[in-house]
């Protein structure tokens, strides 16, 4: 009778429940989840019962520290009398940023016709393009003519990024054979500049104007920087102030009577059989990226209507382009005044076109300059 007695007990307990089911709750990693910094591995024991805690083999205490990069396993089996649980967890560890997105080919500043980017992929990064702030497949190539920006995410799965922005130019202008020969020989092989390299302003200059203009003067001056800023990508601004300025990306603009020339660096004979010098231009100070700062001397004892031509002459040498257009007399680089030219010729326009291309720097030499515009030659 008493056997039995035990055994309905037993079988009410089970019934009513009065033995709880161990209970696995584990804080401080979470399965499938990657995470950067260090996790303490925490079971709640009074729901756990009696437990063991492996990870990735080894048994370790409630309370565990992870810090190391790796994979992990988090085997829990929790006991209670004759129920027993188990439960796997697994997680990483990975404090590393995926790399900055790179490419096969170093993009470049400027394309012809069509522009396109070949990404060097990191496994398990996820990679998020814009083209000009829209989304993209950096599979199609770009052919849009203009400036366009490309921005690339690499996300990892541990939440960790790295991101790269690259902006070029699709710019389809070509020239002619004649052009580009032109523009080398004027600027590599003139008897200005023997050995040269190219020489150009590459951010926004203020001009500053000094001495005695006339009225005349600034008009010209005034007009002709209006028309050249057209041609630039960067603008030559004429600055009120005639306080002396010694800042960088300047051009200043003397006019003093030409006895004083040397007091402004010319260097030579002012009179040569029946010429005589009337105005010169110099950069006075260069870095590796272009002009930093320039002057222009005019002389104010020559007539004011060669003068004309004398400023705008010396504004295009100043400009980067030193040589001279001797047999030409259209040209505002002709190297006399005589010929009264206030306007620039088209190969003019196009000399200052090409060497302020994009693509076209300071310090490029003629081969340089050569393999540069050498897809865009069209007869
Ligand atoms: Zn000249």
């Amino acid at each position: 009778m008493r056997k039995v007695f035990i055994f309905l007990s037993l079988l009410i307990l089970m019934l009513s429940g009065c033995i709880p089911e161990p209970e696995i709750h584990i804080e401080g990693v979470k399965d499938g989840e990657v995470y950067v910094k260090d996790r303490i591995i925490e079971i709640d024991e009074n729901r756990a019962g009696e437990y063991t805690l492996k990870l990735n083999g080894e048994t370790i205490q409630n309370g565990h520290t992870v810090s190391e990069n790796d994979d992990y396993k988090l085997t829990i089996t929790a006991k209670r009398w004759w129920n027993e649980q188990t439960k796997s967890i697994q997680f990483e560890i990975d404090d590393i940023p995926p790399n900055k997105p790179s490419f096969k080919d170093e993009p470049k500043e400027v394309y012809y016709k069509q522009a396109k980017f070949s990404l060097e992929k990191e496994e398990d990064v996820m990679y998020k393009v814009k083209m000009d702030d829209k989304p993209y497949d950096i599979n199609n190539p770009v052919t849009e003519e203009g400036e366009h920006k490309l921005f690339i995410k690499a996300v990892k799965d541990n939440g960790l990024l790295a991101q790269k922005e690259v902006e070029f130019v699709i710019d389809n202008r070509t020239y002619t054979r004649k052009a580009v020969d032109t523009f080398k020989h004027f600027i590599f092989h003139s008897e200005e500049q023997q050995d040269q390299k190219v020489l150009k302003w590459t951010k926004n200059a203020s001009v500053y104007i000094y001495g005695n203009p006339t009225g005349q003067d600034r008009e010209a001056l005034e007009s002709y920087f209006n028309r050249i800023n057209e041609l630039l990508p960067i603008d030559l601004l004429i600055m009120e102030s005639d306080i002396h300025s010694t800042g960088d990306y300047s051009l200043s603009i003397f006019f003093v009577p030409s006895h004083k020339f040397k007091d402004y660096g010319f260097k030579g004979d002012l009179e040569n059989g029946n010429k005589r010098i009337v105005g010169f231009a110099a950069p006075t100070k260069v870095s590796e990226e272009g002009i930093l700062r320039s002057i222009i001397v005019i002389g104010t004892d020559t007539d004011q209507r060669f003068r004309k031509t004398t400023i705008l002459h010396e504004i295009v040498h100043s400009l980067g382009l030193y040589g001279h257009f001797n047999n030409n007399e259209h040209s505002i680089l002709y190297p006399y005044n005589n010929n009264m030219v206030t306007e620039l010729t088209d190969m003019d326009k196009k000399m200052i076109e090409i060497l302020y291309r994009p693509g076209i720097h300071t310090g490029m030499d003629e081969s340089d300059v050569e393999r540069v515009l050498k897809t865009r030659i069209k007869e």
